[in-house]
């Protein structure tokens, strides 16, 4: 392994200049009223349960059991497919404003 580098547990490379030290390190404050999943490796709070599971999967790669690394990778799944439906999202809202532009251009 290089030192730019470190890899997750999918084994794709990740940037090594993110400050981890600087993120662990401050002070968080939670509602009190909120739900909070919290880290029990570095006690960072989390406001949903797959966001602590990709928490897990980023930071502490080498700590995960097998049971973690599959909760990790379903985290990560429905994360990717979130992204994808918002993607869609955006195109369609992008569409709708160039041609919505385009009819008050032609009337104008
Ligand atoms: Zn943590």
């Amino acid at each position: 392994m290089s030192d730019a580098h470190e890899s997750d547990v999918r084994g794709r490379d990740v940037p090594a200049d993110v400050d981890r030290a600087a993120t662990d390190a401050h002070d968080y404050d939670v509602p009190t009223d909120e739900p909070v999943y919290r880290c029990d490796r570095c006690g960072r709070p989390f406001a949903r349960e797959d966001w602590l599971r990709l928490h897990r999967g980023i930071d502490h790669p080498d700590a995960l059991d097998d049971e973690e690394v599959e909760t990790y990778r379903d985290a990560f799944a429905d994360e990717q497919a979130e992204i994808r439906r918002f993607r869609l999202k955006a195109l369609g809202a992008l569409i709708l404003i160039y041609f919505g532009l385009l009819m008050v251009y032609a009337v104008l």
